[in-house]
């Protein structure tokens, strides 16, 4: 399975993917908003998309599927849950279902509300032996962040995604989110746990990067440096109750994360 990271450089700070098999190089384009970038790399590469997938319904996300599907006839595949609001959508999919790519890709379909009530991540869990996991994964889960819940969302879903999905996968799993936030979530992990060693570190070693450069972090990396993997910390719960002096010493995982993502939604 080979995959491509897209950077159009635009004001959202958009990430775009394709996903081709390296047999057939045939394609399947995630979230093609920069339509025109998908095609142009993939006639560099060689590759034919013949797919477009959006993990969910919001503009940054699906404007590009008209134009994509014109210029390479593709499918549009989207949650079952999003019909009515995905440009062009010819399937509908749900939780455990499985598309594949050519003859050598399959990505199964996870159901990961929170972000929007219809939204889905793709897990490809290693087509070949040397594969790792890969998590493609939309706007539910950030470079050291967490979708926000503001347009359709619901935060108690996201937790119940982190938590009995995400969190449930191989820590090798590389992780290919919808955006890039990494230097303003790191920086939101130090506000919230200043001794996170490694969350240090990285901010510090971040400089003028862009999105393009990025490094593509594992969900073990994540489980390091996101604070919503890291409800059970000291540091981050002794914080919080100097916000919220109702919270117990002991409180628990989804009050946490309840309170982080209140917190992030006005830092
Ligand atoms: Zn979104
Ligand atoms: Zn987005």
């Amino acid at each position: 399975m080979l995959i491509e990271r897209l950077w159009p450089a635009n004001a959202w700070r958009n990430y775009h993917y394709l996903i081709a098999c390296e047999e057939t190089g045939e394609a399947l384009a995630v979230d093609p908003l920069d339509w025109s970038l998908c095609l142009e790399v993939a006639r560099t590469r060689g590759w034919t998309i013949r797919q477009i997938l959006n993990t969910h319904e919001h503009g940054d996300h699906v404007g590009g599927n008209e134009a994509l599907q014109t210029a390479t006839g593709s499918r549009v595949l989207a949650h079952a849950g999003a019909a009515g609001r995905i440009p062009g959508m010819t399937q509908a999919l749900r939780g455990g279902d499985v598309i594949r790519v050519g003859r050598s890709v399959e990505l199964r379909c996870l159901d990961t509300p929170g972000h929007t009530r219809a939204h889905l991540c793709l897990l490809a869990e290693g087509n070949r032996s040397q594969d790792a996991p890969a998590l493609i994964c939309g706007d539910t889960l950030f470079g050291a962040g967490a979708g926000n819940c503001h347009n359709g969302g619901d935060p108690a879903l996201l937790y119940d995604t982190f938590v009995q999905q995400l969190a449930q996968l191989p820590d090798s799993t590389r992780v290919y989110p919808g955006h890039d936030y990494l230097a303003r979530n790191l920086a939101f992990t130090l506000d919230r746990e200043p001794g996170n060693v490694v969350a240090t570190q990285r901010h510090a070693s971040l400089g003028e990067r862009e999105g393009s450069t990025a490094p593509v972090f594992t969900l073990g990396d994540e489980k390091r440096h996101n604070v919503f993997f890291r409800l059970q910390e000291p540091e981050i719960i002794a914080r919080l109750r100097e916000r919220f002096p109702e919270l117990p010493d002991d409180p628990d995982a989804r009050s946490v994360f309840l309170r982080l993502r209140e917190l992030r939604n006005q830092w």
